[in-house]
């Protein structure tokens, strides 16, 4: 059973809160991306979503086109789409009017965390983005509206559609094996304002954590880290500052 237009209809007015109401994080991300937020453009990641919301999609905003791929790269996105996806390219950004967002947009850089016990206890990211996402550097950002409507969402798709349930559990599996290669914490933001970490080798248990543990990374670790590359970016860091998030 997949979840079909009308599903995503509900799940769109279950999850319209922000990430923050008090931070522009595209602020803080544009500046090592040409001046668009790196979430909104098909460079970083080319935006996919099921041939249900696809169809949601249409009935309600003009935002959207199919993908269509440039180079070979996205060519090999769009062959290796499972048959019930599509890529699509976003029309509006910068200039987000909100209701278009797909349920992808309204929870990036976030996705729901399954134990090894398959329970899903909070929300964990898409770590290839921790080098530019500055909200994965400020996860204390995240509001307790904004976890308790995207995990209420994802409980309620998961419902709807096997193949998005077994698909989160194998990229919280994935998530295990690379952190405890790498030898990092893995972050969990969890429902009423919660932390849990897991730290390496310990076979993805899964205990108390404080904001404060996690740390910021990459460019989002210094006013030095973030100029270096915003300059690395070809862009300019005059008037651009960590402070600039207002936290
Ligand atoms: S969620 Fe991350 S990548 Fe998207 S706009 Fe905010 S900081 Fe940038
Ligand atoms: S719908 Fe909004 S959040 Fe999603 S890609 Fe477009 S501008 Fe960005």
């Amino acid at each position: 059973m997949v979840a079909k237009a009308k599903h995503y209809a509900k799940m769109h007015s279950m999850f319209e809160a922000s990430i923050s109401t008090r931070v522009d994080c595209g602020k803080m991300c544009a500046p090592l991306n040409g001046g668009m937020p790196v979430c909104c453009t098909a460079d970083h990641a080319v935006p996919v979503v099921t041939k249900g919301e696809w169809r949601q999609l249409k009935k309600t905003t003009e935002a959207w086109k199919k993908f269509k791929p440039r180079d070979k790269a996205g060519r090999e996105i769009v062959d290796e789409l499972h048959d019930d996806c599509l890529a699509i390219e976003c029309k509006i950004a910068p200039m987000c009017d909100r209701v278009s967002r797909t349920i992808a947009c309204r929870s990036f850089p976030f996705f729901p965390y399954f134990t090894k016990d398959e329970e899903l206890v909070g929300l964990s990211y898409y770590w290839i983005f921790e080098d530019r996402c500055w909200v994965i550097s400020n996860l204390q950002v995240a509001e307790p509206a904004f976890v308790d409507q995207m995990i209420t969402t994802y409980e309620y798709l998961f419902k709807k559609d096997e193949e998005e349930y077994e698909a989160f559990l194998d990229q919280s599996k994935s998530m295990r094996r690379v952190f405890s290669k790498k030898n990092k914490v893995i972050p969990i933001v969890a429902r009423d304002g919660k932390y849990f970490k897991i730290l390496p080798k310990t076979k993805g248990e899964v205990i108390p954590a404080e904001a404060s543990d996690f740390l910021a990374l990459g460019p989002y670790k210094s006013e030095k880290a973030y100029a270096k590359a915003i300059k690395d970016e070809g862009g300019d860091p005059e008037g651009h500052s960590l402070a600039d998030s207002g936290l």
